[in-house]
């Protein structure tokens, strides 16, 4: 007996790391037998994490990694309310409506009173819904005029992989419109080339993931009106705005893009991106409810109350839905407006400066009218270099910065670029460090010139 309590006081006054829990190695693909002190099983999962990299030196992600403290707050109030329990946590039900009718406004639609929408878990799941509505659409409206309905195709600009899996999960043929040599965006005409009466919607990007720059929404708007009048095909739009929904309304305002083209059907955006909110949350909005089909909304009465749903996830936290409604009351349009122009100027002055060095050629100054808070670049063609973009993006990483390369999308597979997002959190003072670092990566090759160059598998790139 003595014994028992003598050791369970021993296992209370451990030093964690001299514990019997932490002197042996965990097992990693089997559930352990036995129990653990919480504190020693903590320090387990919390020190393998760091081994994660630091989220604000990630330069590749669009997502937020910089939250205010009233953010965790509310967070952890929320880590128990199930949003999709709307008749058991109403309040976090009526917030999530009000966000929806926010966005309808800053995105001008003609009705933001009656307009649907609904959150997700970001925008790929907002753009299956938004596809899933083109598709459902262009079938009804085949099926009305009598004619087949079993060869549907979408035209987009280069997409983001959200639009691949739509296209094959839902079995629609994806007319992605090809880079070609300096045209990095989707065209009018290019768009044009691709149409017929089995299109079911066109997807241009603001915001494209790989260069960063705005597609042409109005130019691709006024060019299917005229088909329209021409040929008689009417070609819905949905914007994918994962990052632009959030920016254009506030530092590119006289960008049209939105509701304001009566031909753009639905949008969707993540609100975890230049939203600003927390990881996990996007939106999807419809123009007006015609526009959302019926049959895609079902109704759920076994959480009490008649509650229609039309997601593709059911049970999903409701603290990142409370978190983007905290950042509408706490910054408003003002704020947004500010954070993101600090964005933007960040990254217009790391592109003057990369635009100095001798090696490079900007794709994206990261100018609020041309694209997202984003700088792009390649190395300058028919020229020598010590490096590949892809030793370089490795040798930063000595410093913890992720500044990711990677090659383009079809036809410029040929081309690799490198990309730097600028976020709310990354400082002037550090973007002075990062070029700092640049600059001495740059001279490391120029004493140690590379004579295998690093392929883009080894550089182990991500930027999806
Ligand atoms: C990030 C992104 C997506 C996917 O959004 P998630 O919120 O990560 O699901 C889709 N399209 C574009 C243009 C993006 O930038």
């Amino acid at each position: 007996m003595l014994h028992k309590r003598e050791s369970i006081r021993n296992e209370l006054l451990d030093e964690v790391f001299a514990s019997s829990d932490l002197s042996i190695s965990m097992p990693k693909y089997r559930i352990p037998e036995t129990e653990h002190l919480a504190r020693h099983a903590y320090q387990v999962v919390s020190d393998e994490l760091m081994m994660d990299g630091n989220s604000r030196q990630n330069l590749a992600t669009f997502c937020q990694t910089w939250l205010e403290p009233e953010v965790r707050q509310l967070m952890n109030e929320t880590l128990d309310k199930n949003m999709v329990d709307k008749d058991e946590y109403p309040q976090t039900a009526a917030i999530e409506a009000r966000c929806v009718h926010m966005l309808a406004d800053l995105w001008n639609s003609p009705d933001a009173v009656n307009t649907l929408g609904t959150s997700t878990t970001g925008s790929s799941e907002a753009a299956m819904l938004g596809g899933m509505s083109l598709l459902w659409n262009w079938r009804a409206r085949r099926r009305a005029a009598g004619r087949p309905a079993e060869r549907p195709n979408l035209i987009t600009g280069p997409v983001q992989v959200c639009w691949h899996k739509f296209a094959r999960y839902w079995d629609v043929e994806l007319r992605e419109i090809p880079m070609e040599g300096e045209r990095l965006l989707m065209t009018p005409d290019e768009v044009l080339k691709r149409v017929d009466e089995n299109t079911i919607g066109v997807v241009p990007t603001l915001g494209v993931t790989f260069t960063g720059g705005f597609e042409p929404v109005q130019a691709v708007s006024e060019a299917l009106d005229k088909l329209e009048a021409d040929a008689g095909l009417d070609i819905p739009i949905h914007v994918d705005g994962a990052s632009g929904g959030f920016l254009a309304p506030f530092t590119a305002p006289d960008i049209v893009w939105d509701f304001r083209l009566p031909r753009v059907k639905s949008i969707n955006t993540s609100g975890h991106k230049f939203g600003l909110a927390p990881l996990g949350v996007g939106w999807v909005v419809w123009r007006d409810a015609a526009d959302l089909p019926d049959d895609l909304i079902f109704d759920v009465n076994y959480l009490g109350g008649d509650m229609p749903t039309f997601a593709l996830n059911f049970s999903r936290p409701g603290g990142q839905i409370v978190a983007q409604y905290y950042n509408f009351l706490r910054l408003g349009r003002e704020g947004y407006r500010k954070v993101h122009q600090s964005c933007y100027d960040t990254a217009m002055l790391l592109a003057a400066e990369i635009g100095k060095l001798e090696h490079f050629e900007i794709i994206n100054d990261g100018s609020p009218q041309a694209g997202i808070p984003a700088v792009s670049w390649k190395l300058k063609e028919n020229v020598e270099h010590p490096f590949t973009l892809f030793d370089l993006a490795d040798r930063l990483r000595v410093r913890g910065w992720q500044v990711p390369a990677y090659t383009l999308p079809a036809d410029r597979e040929d081309l690799a670029v490198q990309r730097i997002l600028v976020r709310v959190g990354f400082s002037r003072d550090e973007a002075s460090l990062l070029m700092d670092d640049y600059r001495a990566a740059i001279a490391h090759f120029d004493r140690h010139p590379i004579t295998v160059p690093m392929t883009e598998e080894e550089a182990g790139s991500f930027h999806h």
